[in-house]
C-alpha cells in the first residue's frame, strides 16, 4: 500500500519523538511493503514562529489531504515561553483545538495496558493488578457538557455560571458504533459508562447503545454508573475491555486508567471521525524540561503509529509486529529514564536515549 501521512512534529521533544515513530513505520514499510509518504504539517509554537498563527488554512488543507495524521505534541513552558503571552486563540494549543475541531474527531481513545515489565509503576496492590490489564477508553470529544452553551450572570444580585450537557441521537450513535467496531478488533466487551439515575443526556445515552449493541451480537455489553467505573478502575481494573462513555466522564476516567500504567511516556491515543481517517498522538505534552536532550520516551509515539495503522490502514498484523518489537524491547531490559526501575533494580535494565529506543524497536519488527 502507497499511504500519505501528514506529520506534526510540533514543539519541545514532539520532532525527536515523531522522528523515532516515521523510523518503525518505515522499518514497517521495507518488511511488509508499503510505503509511507510524509507531508511535515506546522502546527503550534513552531508554526507561531513561522507564520504567527498556531494552524494555518494550508495547514488545514494538508491534514484533510491525508489519509491519517501523525502528531507528536505542541506547545512549550507555559510560565517562560512567549507563545503564552499571546491572547488565547493565538496559543499553540489554540491550533490543537482548532485542527481537531475541522477534522470532526469526535471519537478519542486511550488504551491503558500494563506491561509486565512495567509492574512496579502501577500504583496499585499485586493482588489487584494480578496478570494485568488491558483496556481501551473511548472518549467522545466534540460534544457534551465542553460544547454546550455557558453563561455567567447575576441572577436577583447572585453571580450564577451555567453549563449545558447536550447529546443528539446522532452524536451517541456514531461514538457507539465506533465504539463497537473496536470492541470486535479486541476482546468483545464494552461497558458503556453514564450516569443514568440522574441525567436526562445519560438515559438517551443508555437507550441508543442498547440499540447499537443490537447489531453486534457477538459483543458482550453492560452499563456502569460513572461513580462506580471510578471506583471499579482501581478496584478491579482487568474487567474492562472498551469502555465507552461521553466527553467529560471520559476526559476524568481516561486519566485515572492511563495513571494505573505507569509513565506518560508510553501512552497512545487515537482521535477518529466518520471515515477511516485520524490524528494519531501521544497522551502527554511536549516536556520542555527535557526537549533537546534526546532522552524522551519515544514509545507512546511509535504506539500510535500502530494505532495508526490498526484504525485508519487496517493493518492489524503490522500493527502487532510494532506492539510485540515494544514488548520485546522490554523483555529485553531497554528503558528510557522515565521508565527505569527504583535503584535496587537497576542493575538488571540498561538506560537508553530517544534513538537508540526507536533503533532497537527496529530491530525487534518481525
Ligand atoms: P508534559 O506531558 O509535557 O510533561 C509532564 C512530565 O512528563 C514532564 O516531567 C515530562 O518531562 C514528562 N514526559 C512527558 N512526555 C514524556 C516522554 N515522552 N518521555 C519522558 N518523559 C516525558 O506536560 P506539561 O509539562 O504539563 O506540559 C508541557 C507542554 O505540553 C505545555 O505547553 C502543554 O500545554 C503541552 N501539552 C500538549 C499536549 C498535546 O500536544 N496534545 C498535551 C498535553 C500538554
Amino acid at each position: 500500500m502507497k499511504l500519505n501521512v501528514g506529520v506534526i512534529g510540533g514543539d519541545g521533544i514532539g520532532p525527536e519523538v515523531v522522528a523515532e515513530a516515521k523510523k518503525v513505520l518505515d522499518c514497517i514499510g521495507a518488511r511488509y511493503g508499503h510505503t509511507f509518504l510524509y507531508d511535515e504539517i506546522l502546527m503550534g509554537g513552531c508554526s507561531i514562529d513561522a507564520t504567527g498563527e498556531p494552524l494555518t488554512d494550508e495547514a488545514i488543507a494538508a491534514a484533510k489531504a491525508s489519509d491519517a495524521v501523525l502528531m507528536g505534541s505542541i506547545g512549550g513552558n507555559t510560565s517562560t515561553s512567549p507563545w503564552y503571552q499571546l491572547p488565547p486563540e493565538k496559543r499553540p494549543e489554540a491550533g490543537l483545538l482548532k485542527l481537531r475541531k475541522s477534522l470532526n474527531l469526535f471519537a478519542n481513545l486511550r488504551p491503558a495496558y500494563l506491561y509486565k515489565e512495567l509492574r512496579e509503576a502501577c500504583p496499585l496492590r499485586e493482588d489487584i493488578i494480578g496478570d494485568g490489564f488491558d483496556m481501551m477508553i473511548m472518549r467522545e470529544l466534540t460534544g457534551g457538557l465542553y460544547f454546550g452553551e455557558r453563561k455567567t450572570e447575576e441572577v436577583d444580585g447572585v453571580v450564577t455560571a451555567t453549563d449545558t450537557l447536550t447529546y443528539s441521537e446522532e452524536e451517541i450513535r456514531r461514538i457507539a458504533i465506533r465504539g463497537f467496531d473496536i470492541a470486535m478488533k479486541r476482546r468483545k466487551k464494552v461497558t458503556s459508562v453514564d450516569k443514568a439515575n440522574v441525567l436526562d443526556s445519560s438515559r438517551l445515552w443508555r437507550k441508543v447503545v442498547e440499540e447499537v449493541a443490537a447489531d453486534y451480537p457477538e459483543v458482550t455489553y453492560e452499563h456502569m454508573l460513572v461513580d462506580n467505573c471510578a471506583m471499579q478502575l482501581v478496584k478491579d481494573p482487568k474487567q474492562f475491555d472498551v469502555i465507552l462513555t461521553e466527553n467529560m466522564f471520559g476526559d476524568i476516567l481516561s486519566d485515572e486508567a492511563s495513571m494505573v500504567t505507569g509513565s506518560i511516556g508510553m501512552l497512545s491515543s487515537a482521535s477518529l471521525n466518520e471515515t477511516k481517517f485520524g490524528l494519531y498522538e501521544p497522551s502527554g505534552g511536549s516536556a520542555p524540561d527535557i526537549a533537546g536532550k534526546g532522552i524522551a520516551n519515544p514509545i507512546a509515539t511509535i504506539l500510535s503509529a500502530a494505532m495508526m495503522l490498526r484504525y485508519s490502514f487496517d493493518l492489524d498484523q503490522e500493527a502487532d509486529a510494532i506492539e510485540q518489537a515494544v514488548q520485546k524491547v522490554l523483555e529485553d531490559g531497554y528503558r528510557t529514564i522515565d521508565i527505569m526501575p527504583t535503584e535496587d533494580k537497576r542493575a538488571t535494565v540498561t538506560q537508553v536515549g530517544t534513538k537508540e529506543m526507536g533503533d532497537l524497536i527496529c530491530e525487534r519488527i518481525q
